[in-house]
């Protein structure tokens, strides 16, 4: 599959923001109504986080307040909505950086509501960087919204493992969700948050909460959120990669971005996707698998869904 990159220069606004929604297969295979509540989603997550910045905001709190919209809505493999793992369960992980080097994570949470603000807690509330299997306690001590698990299992997930158990689906893997930022105070933050992979084992943890492989953010460089084939993204450290490539060899952001892509997904053989936002505000969303969901500003319009 070719790479697909979109590439936007700054704008006149003084900060940018990317969401994506997940990577994987045609967008044509959606039916027109599910195309119109994925667009919609994506845009509305879009404005909640362009609304913070535009009030002076911080990167971090826009990436955080985008991602949380698409938590809890059911049509993203994150939050509510996530994808199911072999025994049915939704065990999340998210992870939030901020371009001063410090990050927060959190793999197979079952009950805070959005994983993404237990994510936050982690980096701003404890001296570590990432919890796994957290208590419930603890999510409490936070101050933070529980859920039961089954909150975060809908009947269409259910049917979708049950599908793929009996061969009778392919995992189709749109749906994660990631939103990278930069402020007017030139600073960048990244979000991501996931089920994981459809049918996956029970207590497996992919790329999103891994610092460097799906999540990476560094002030001066570059923002970075991936969806995709979580394994390859972590053999290939990918967010990292491109942020390496730019700081090493003063590539620009999409030169980065593609040469990552060709290095560490297409040498393993893996696809997926990549939203980045450069410290400048420059924006690139690319794919090398056939679709991904993304919303991002041009100088005329908000595009949503690519
Ligand atoms: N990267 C995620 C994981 O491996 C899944 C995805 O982005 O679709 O857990």
């Amino acid at each position: 599959m070719p790479t697909t990159i979109i590439d936007v220069a700054p704008g006149d606004a003084g900060y940018a923001l990317v969401l994506h929604g997940g990577a994987g297969g045609r967008i044509e295979e959606l039916s027109l109504e599910a195309h119109g509540d994925y667009t919609r989603g994506l845009s509305e997550a879009h404005a909640a986080g362009a609304a913070v910045l535009e009030a002076g905001g911080s990167a971090l709190d826009a990436v955080c307040e985008t991602v949380r919209r698409l938590e809890d809505n059911p049509l993203f493999n994150a939050g509510r909505g996530a994808a199911l793992t072999a025994s049915g369960a939704a065990e999340l992980d998210a992870c939030v950086m901020t371009g001063d080097g410090r990050a927060g994570a959190v793999a197979v949470s079952r009950t805070a509501k959005n994983p993404v603000f237990l994510a936050r807690a982690v980096l701003e509330e404890s001296d570590h960087v990432l919890l796994v299997s957290p208590r419930d306690e603890q999510v409490r001590e936070w101050g933070l919204e529980q859920v039961s698990p089954d909150y975060f299992v809908t009947q269409a997930r259910q049917l979708q493992l049950t599908n793929v158990q009996a061969k009778r689906l392919e995992a189709s893997r749109h749906g994660t969700v990631g939103a990278v930022a930069v402020d007017r105070e030139g600073r960048v933050a990244a979000a991501t948050s996931t089920g994981g992979m459809v049918n996956q084992r029970d207590g497996r943890v992919g790329d999103t909460p891994i610092v460097g492989a799906g999540t990476y953010a560094r002030d001066g460089v570059v923002a970075v959120s991936c969806t995709g084939e979580g394994e390859s993204f972590i053999e290939g450290v990918v967010s990292h990669d491109i942020c390496a490539r730019m700081r090493y060899t003063g590539a620009d952001l999409a030169t980065a971005v593609a040469a990552t892509i060709e290095t560490e997904l297409d040498g393993r053989g893996a696809t997926g996707g990549i939203i980045a936002v450069g410290a400048e505000g420059r924006v690139v969303v690319a794919h090398n698998s056939p679709a991904m969901f993304a919303a991002y500003r041009t100088p005329f319009e908000l595009v949503a869904l690519t």
